[in-house]
């Protein structure tokens, strides 16, 4: 059974377990229906949706919260006395047994107001051995009307002690038609906007948020406080301070500009200096960044190795279908080998740094790499005016 529809008929048989365990790729979809969870069982106007015109879904008992309530209201202004949240200590990876101890006491007493008190266990698998086990005789002995969701990206990655004590929930990765709806459907995201973010996360509902622009705390489910506060300060970063959408679009462009044929390639090797110097300042951003010049790269050899041939590919295939002229453009000068070859060249800087090269040497020699690409032998490319003005 599908996560979602399992939840709902927890809510509808009444039958909540005192575990939930959450697994899955990604972590907002797992916390998002957590709090929902927690919103519905503690809804003061408890409704179906098939009571409710406003949604219109199918007519079996789909249970919604009403999002007006005081305890809805609470819970999503993060301040439901009720709504306990455990996550790694700031950054640490680590959850610790003091933090579990405190836990213990805080559930020692009943809930102060909720129906039923949830304990969120963000990162689950960051307990180490003593929390766990700390964890795991309060599981076995729960405090009143509390029930524990406990989330980690593997089952693996957890005591099987811990894993024995709750019902298992796995959310399956999301399909990018999936992911560009709920952008479009939640956040109202333009739909051109929303299938690029979504192609370029690959499924990743955290990504596709981020590359469309959506910020966390702007939205109405997402509690603030259910993110770790490492994943807090490195999404704010990421999301508060980075405008994602202009950022692909600027970083695509220079990419373009510096494979572009012309024959001016002293201001070229200048350029990938610069934007080697520029990426290397912003740590935090490189992996994404990295994606984004990937699936440029994957979308040109898509485009060059399907042209003229008899298969056709299909729009759908392409990322960055907003710039396919663009890129179509600056294939047609490409050699056959080039777009494998960049493909390789990033690859390889991918792996290095995950070793502790320097980003901003790897960055200027992939740069580097990919103009000397474009202006290898077999390639010849023909002198724009612009170039013969400045000859
Ligand atoms: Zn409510």
């Amino acid at each position: 059974m599908e996560p979602l529809n399992e939840l709902n008929s927890i809510i509808l048989n009444n039958t909540i377990p005192n575990a939930l365990l959450f697994t899955g790729s990604y972590g907002y979809e797992k916390k998002m229906a957590a709090m929902t969870f927690a919103k519905i069982i503690n809804c003061l106007n408890r409704k179906s949706a098939s009571e409710s015109d406003s949604l219109k879904r199918a007519a079996q008992s789909e249970f919604v919260p009403c999002n007006q309530c005081r305890s809805c209201v609470k819970i999503d202004a993060a301040m439901h006395p009720d709504i306990i949240t455990v996550a790694p200590e700031p950054e640490k990876s680590v959850i610790k047994i003091a933090q579990i101890r405190e836990l213990c006491s805080a559930t020692a007493s009943m809930p102060h107001e909720a129906k039923m008190r949830m304990v969120l266990i963000d990162d689950a698998h960051a307990m180490n051995q003593e929390a766990a086990n700390s964890l795991l005789k309060i599981l076995e002995e729960p405090p009143e009307r509390t029930f524990f969701v406990l989330i980690a990206k593997e089952l693996n990655d957890l005591l099987p002690t811990i894993i024995s004590r709750c019902r298992h929930l796995r959310f399956r990765p999301l399909s990018r038609n999936e992911v560009a709806h709920k952008l479009i459907q939640q956040w109202n995201i333009h739909p051109s906007v929303a299938m690029i973010a979504a192609k370029s996360s690959n499924g990743d509902i955290d990504k596709a948020m981020m590359f469309a622009n959506v910020r966390q705390n702007s939205t109405d489910i997402t509690d603030n406080r259910v993110l770790s506060v490492a994943e807090k300060s490195l999404k704010s970063k990421q999301n508060s301070e980075t405008d994602w959408i202009n950022r692909r679009r600027w970083l695509l462009n220079q990419l373009l500009m510096l494979i572009k044929p012309s024959q001016n390639s002293a201001s070229k090797f200048l350029s990938a200096l610069v934007l080697a110097e520029k990426l290397s300042k912003e740590a935090l951003l490189i992996d994404d960044s990295l994606t984004l010049i990937k699936l440029l790269f994957r979308d040109m050899a898509l485009i060059k190795y399907s042209k003229g041939k008899n298969y056709h590919i299909d729009s759908d295939c392409i990322v960055n279908s907003d710039i396919v002229n663009a890129m179509s453009d600056v294939v047609e000068r490409f050699s056959d080998t080039y777009p494998v070859m960049a493909l390789e060249s990033l690859h390889r800087v991918e792996t290095k740094l995950r070793t502790n090269a320097s980003v901003r040497l790897m960055l200027e020699s992939l740069f580097l790499s990919l103009i000397q690409g474009t202006d290898s032998k077999n390639v010849s490319y023909p002198q724009t005016t612009a170039d013969q003005m400045r000859a």
